[in-house]
């Protein structure tokens, strides 16, 4: 009873109707028709628990909804709502009912451990601990495993900052295994040595699992970029096991894009890209304005939205060239981007089942989109947090508040299933 293949026509059909940014959800096809994850009432809630409490702020939700409520009530209400729609559950039992329950729709898991930056060696150590987690899960996630990791869970945002300015010293191997000198004082570099040495472990365990490694702020990405390329030229030798993300809404994108895929050619190592518009708008126009540095972003949506497809045009060459020098996933709700690039791959002959392109969502986003790829035979990812509700929703919470367009989406979505709710009460065909 679900509409995907309205869906699958206008994706595969190639007619797109872009309008607003999240607007591309929009009336393509009735989501909610599978339970749980996928829609239904929860979808509905959670729109209403957004736009009621996400803007708002986090504080406000976090301590006022609390207190109102008690702490077993705003936990009950926040798991039948936001965090039953976006999170996957809090112990590997519940999140494997949600990859189930994914795989069983034709879709695939992207476990991401939502964790906010702390200080503190010791914290750092335990989130080693979750992250090897989240490899032991994600090995068991079905054909092909990716998961999402996020460095500063496993460095600290002021060494990244520090480090991005030190450059390429990083890139020469042994990685970690010697003794970090240069500038810095005697703690910063023991916890650089310490950091190298995680995401490196991290890497090297993997179990067969695809590393996507998260973008994050302008102030800490180029630390980010230089980590994530060292560890491409040490481990991307046969295969591309971490790959890289592009946030297109950045200005330098494309170029910094071009230059990377050269480096890792020059390098002989394979190259995995996961691409998108960016999640932290507000937060970095804010810095900017602040700290009297230009704006770093395209100054309009329609201009992130030519940088993401030159960037797109540009990777979808290079896999043309080499699918296994070069992989991407096109992570992104927006059905113009996903039909160009379904439209590229037939004209490029890139096979939809090759494991070169896939595409990737998140779990509660447009789900009328996945499952409409996944019904046509594309490989698609659900990005899926998990952990407890205290741990979850801050990290949720802040996405939304640096996202207006996701809220956009969001409501539009709940539009959406608002429509679909009514049409299942009154018992329409
Ligand atoms: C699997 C997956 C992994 C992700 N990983 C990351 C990650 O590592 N780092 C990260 O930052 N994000 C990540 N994201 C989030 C991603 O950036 C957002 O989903 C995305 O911003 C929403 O854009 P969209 O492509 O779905 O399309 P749309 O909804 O069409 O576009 C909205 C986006 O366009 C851009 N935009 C909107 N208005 C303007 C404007 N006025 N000027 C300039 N640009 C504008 C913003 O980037 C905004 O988010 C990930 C998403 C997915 C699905």
């Amino acid at each position: 009873g679900w509409g995907g293949c309205r869906a699958l026509g206008g994706l595969v059909g190639g007619t797109p109707g872009a309008a607003s940014p999240g607007g591309d959800c929009q009336g393509t096809g009735r989501p909610g028709g599978d339970a749980g994850h996928l829609g239904g009432c929860g979808g509905w809630l959670a729109g209403g628990v957004c736009r009621g409490t996400l803007g708002g702020g986090r504080a406000q939700l976090l301590s006022v909804s609390r207190r109102l409520l008690g702490h077993r009530l705003w936990g009950s209400l926040l798991r039948a709502s936001f965090y039953g729609q976006f999170v996957a559950g809090q112990t590997p039992p519940e999140v494997g009912v949600t990859v189930q329950r994914l795989r069983a729709l034709g879709l695939r898991p992207l476990l991401a451990v939502p964790i906010e930056e702390d200080v503190g060696e010791g914290w750092y150590e335990g989130n080693r601990g979750a992250v090897l987690g989240c490899v032991g899960l994600s090995a068991q996630g079905g054909p092909q495993p990716m998961m999402q990791l996020k460095v500063t869970a496993l460095m600290s945002a002021r060494l990244c900052v520090s480090t991005g300015r030190r450059g390429g010293e990083l890139l020469t191997p042994p990685f970690g295994r010697e003794r970090c000198r240069g500038p810095g004082t005697l703690l910063h570099n023991r916890h650089l040595q310490a950091s190298l040495l995680r995401l490196d472990g991290v890497t090297q365990v993997r179990a067969g699992v695809r590393v996507l490694v998260d973008a994050e702020y302008t102030y800490v990405n180029p630390a980010l970029t230089l980590v994530t390329l060292a560890l491409m030229g040490r481990w991307n030798r046969a295969q591309p096991w971490v790959w890289n993300t592009y946030q297109c809404y950045l200005q330098d994108c494309l170029v910094r894009l071009g230059a990377d895929a050269a480096l890792a050619e020059r390098r002989g190592f394979c190259f995995g890209v996961k691409l998108v518009r960016g999640a932290y708008l507000e937060q970095e126009r804010r810095l900017a304005r602040e700290r009297g540095y230009p704006d770093p972003l395209h100054p309009t949506w329609e201009a992130t939205n030519h940088s993401y497809q030159h960037c797109l045009d540009l990777l979808l060459e290079l896999v043309a060239r080499d699918g296994q020098q070069c992989q991407l996933i096109v992570a992104s709700h927006n059905e113009t981007s996903v039909s160009h690039a379904i439209r590229r791959m037939e004209e490029l002959g890139i096979a939809k089942d090759g494991g070169a392109v896939c595409f990737g969502q998140l779990l509660g986003m447009c789900d009328h989109v996945s499952l409409a790829l996944g019904q046509a035979g594309y490989a698609i990812y659900k990005s899926i947090p998990y952990g407890a509700v205290e741990d979850v929703l801050p990290y949720l919470v802040r996405r939304a508040q640096e996202n207006q367009s996701v809220l956009q989406g969001i409501r539009k979505e709940r539009d959406l299933l608002r429509r679909e709710l009514w049409r299942r009460l009154l018992h329409r065909p």
